[in-house]
């Protein structure tokens, strides 16, 4: 199929005209249980009715009017996610790498406000991925999105995840911030020793850092808490959002305790997009949902059942599956088949998982799942086991013949 497309993206040949609830159905009419919810964003499945409310109300009243003028959805969605963290101020961008964009210059503004113009330098980890903007792919520092795209971005140090002593050591007079997904997404759900987290913040205090959590994937309900902090008990300065908390719709947000904004002010950074009165709508309508009573809750029971699941569906075919991981309806399923190829045979399934780093399928369905959809997903998941195993069973014949 020939397309007029930059074809930066592998792309399967399905296209998706409708969503309801956890189900996409594609031009072809065929119906697919979506455990990848358009890569952990659509937080409430598709056609959720209180978000369609939200955006045909707004979308029939005001879509966008800058941000040289007040804009209350935005001050109230702002208050609420203060209300809901750590946090006392908001920035609202369009995507995640912009919001990681606002906070590594939050961070560095913050250190050059504090007499220290020098510590711009930020720590970042092994496997990371926190965007694609020229920042954003440094700070990541995976040699395959910085390759032939010119001089990579100044001020981005990469250790391993190892030990603390590690991190130590990295630090250098330059270091102002750290920076880290609580969980990596795309780096193969792999979840960050909450001792190690606790050992981050204690450095950042005694070395008077900035410590930047990178929840863009992680957030928003999705660990089974409102945010992957809480699961660790510590909290970031600056904390970063996107996908699931417009549900669909474009929008992401940077997070930030008062003393770590410090620099910022009127003037210094901005966005044309970023928080208007159609974004911020939604993302109130998702708060609305998200915020309910036993809602994330639920999200951890659900993520404990599929973990149980899957162990078990670990153990029906040990040939295919290596390991399973993650928190709530974050899970990762380590494979010893290549991912791609598994992924492809539970889309033959009619179930969609979201390959990533480490050999791994992501499973990030929408949160309100149902303990129905969730056993027809592991159904699923075991009929594409199968047919792996089917596969490796026809090439070892077709060697022995
Ligand atoms: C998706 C993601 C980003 C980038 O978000 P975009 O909206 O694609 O710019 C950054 N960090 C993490 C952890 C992500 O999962």
């Amino acid at each position: 199929m020939s397309s007029a497309i930059v074809p930066v993206y592998a792309r399967a040949d399905i296209a998706f005209e409708r969503g309801d609830g956890c189900w996409l159905t594609a031009t072809d009419g065929e119906r697919y249980l979506d455990f990848g919810g358009g890569i952990a964003v659509a937080s409430l499945g598709y056609s959720h009715p209180h978000l369609v409310a939200a955006l045909s109300e707004q979308g029939a009243k005001l879509w966008h009017s800058s941000n040289l003028f007040q804009i209350p959805g935005g001050e109230r969605l702002a208050a609420r996610l203060a209300e809901a963290t750590f946090a006392d101020l908001v920035f609202f961008s369009n995507s995640g790498a912009e919001a990681n964009e606002a906070a590594i210059k939050m961070a560095r503004k913050r250190q050059s406000v504090g007499g220290h113009p020098e510590r711009y330098r930020i720590l970042t980890f092994e496997g990371a991925f926190h965007g694609r903007t020229l920042a954003t792919i440094a700070a990541g520092g995976q040699a395959k999105y910085i390759e032939g795209f010119g001089p990579k971005v100044d001020g981005f140090d990469q250790i391993p995840i190892t030990d603390l002593a590690a991190v130590e050591a990295a630090i250098g007079p330059g270091t102002g911030a750290i920076m880290i997904e609580p969980i990596q997404g795309e780096g193969g759900v792999r979840v960050v020793a909450p001792a190690f987290l606790r050992g981050l913040r204690r450095i950042c205090d005694e070395r008077g850092l900035v410590l930047i959590f990178d929840e863009i994937q992680t957030g928003v309900g999705r660990t089974g808490r409102l945010f992957a902090y809480e699961l660790v008990g510590v909290t970031p300065d600056i904390m970063t959002i996107a996908k699931g908390i417009g549900g669909g719709f474009p929008m992401g947000a940077c997070l930030a305790t008062a003393d770590a904004a410090k620099g910022m002010t009127a003037g210094v950074h901005g966005t044309t997009f970023g928080g208007n009165p159609l974004a911020m709508a939604i993302g109130n309508a998702v708060l609305d949902v998200v915020l309910e009573p036993g809602f994330v809750e639920r999200v951890a029971h659900l993520g404990l059942l599929l973990r149980q699941r899957l162990a078990e569906l670990r153990d029906r075919h040990p040939q295919i599956v290596e390991e399973i991981r993650g928190e709530g309806l974050m899970v990762g399923v380590k494979l010893k088949v290549p991912n791609t190829e598994f992924a492809a045979a539970a889309r033959a399934e009619r179930l969609l998982t979201i390959p990533a780093g480490d050999n791994i399928v992501r499973l990030l369905p929408p949160l309100i799942l149902t303990e129905e959809e969730l056993s027809e997903g592991v159904l699923r998941l075991d009929a594409a086991c199968r047919r792996m195993e089917s596969e490796i069973a026809a090439m070892r014949k077709g060697v022995a013949e």
